[in-house]
């Protein structure tokens, strides 16, 4: 499968922004901005506690919704957490898993990256599951260590079909919220690494199907020369997906690529 047969998917990371309020405003807007879905799947992911509304506003969209996080076991005394299923009966229907920010400040793990993967597999929510270096570390040259550990860790005991049903995101870390976007070519490298190394570890074909989002600081002026990159398949969008302009804008330029 060519980057052509991959439907590119952009997914906006409101991270701890926006309140119910807030949140409905912005989708209605996006509703109104964006309404061609013929290529590229587009993903919303507020804070839990506005993904139901969201849902609603976007019931007549393709738009989806998307949770941030979640916890692996279904219920229980888990104090703070939120189940796979939760999220699905909020109106979810991706989640984002291992985002360096949970990696960094919340002590996400490889194993735990793992367990939630699967437990959001189960529930039959798609799982973004994000993998980058540290600034550090892509300076010490371990970039491809680095990603190569945290896919490995990911996916551990994942089958084929498993595969089938998930998302990857390239995020380095050094670009997130830095407004450093990585080169077209940077990014590419690391993306045609990871598509050889899910090769690897589960053949040919699960890897030529597999989503390969990038993020990092993408914007509507640097999204085009991305996703011309063969193994780009979209974007993860954190601050530009803040503003209904600036995201609807990238969802279009990314579809002007897409169809071509
Ligand atoms: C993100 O939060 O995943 C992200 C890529 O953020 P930003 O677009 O702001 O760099």
């Amino acid at each position: 499968m060519s980057a052509s047969n991959r439907r590119p998917v952009i997914a906006g990371n409101w991270k701890l922004n926006k309140s119910i309020k807030e949140a409905i405003d912005l989708v209605t807007l996006l509703k109104r901005q964006i309404t061609d879905f013929r290529h590229v799947d587009v993903v919303v992911c507020p804070v839990f506690t506005a993904i139901s509304d969201v849902h609603e506003i976007l019931l007549e969209s393709e738009i989806r919704v998307g949770g941030q996080n979640l916890y692996w076991e279904e219920k229980g005394a888990f104090t703070g957490e939120v189940s796979a299923s939760l999220l699905k009966d909020a109106g979810a229907a991706y989640v984002i898993v291992g985002h360096s920010e949970r990696r960094q400040f919340f002590h996400e793990t490889h194993e735990t990256v793992n367990k939630k993967t699967r437990a959001a597999l189960k529930a039959g929510l798609t799982p973004i599951v994000c993998v980058g270096e540290m600034l550090a570390e892509r300076e010490s040259g371990k970039t491809f260590q680095v990603v190569e550990e945290q896919v490995r860790g990911a996916f551990a005991g994942f089958s084929k079909e498993d595969m089938a049903h998930l998302v990857l995101a390239y995020e380095p870390v050094w670009a997130i919220g830095t407004g450093k976007v990585a080169t077209p070519a940077q990014a590419q490298e690391v993306h045609s690494f990871i598509r050889k190394e899910i090769a690897k570890l589960f053949g040919e074909e699960t890897a030529s199907g597999l989503r390969i989002q990038y993020g990092g600081s993408v914007k509507a002026d640097n999204i085009a020369e991305l996703m011309r990159e063969p193994d780009i398949d979209g974007a993860l969008v954190g601050g530009a997906s803040l503003d209904a302009q600036s995201f609807a804008d990238i969802v279009k330029n990314a579809t002007l690529v897409a169809v071509k």
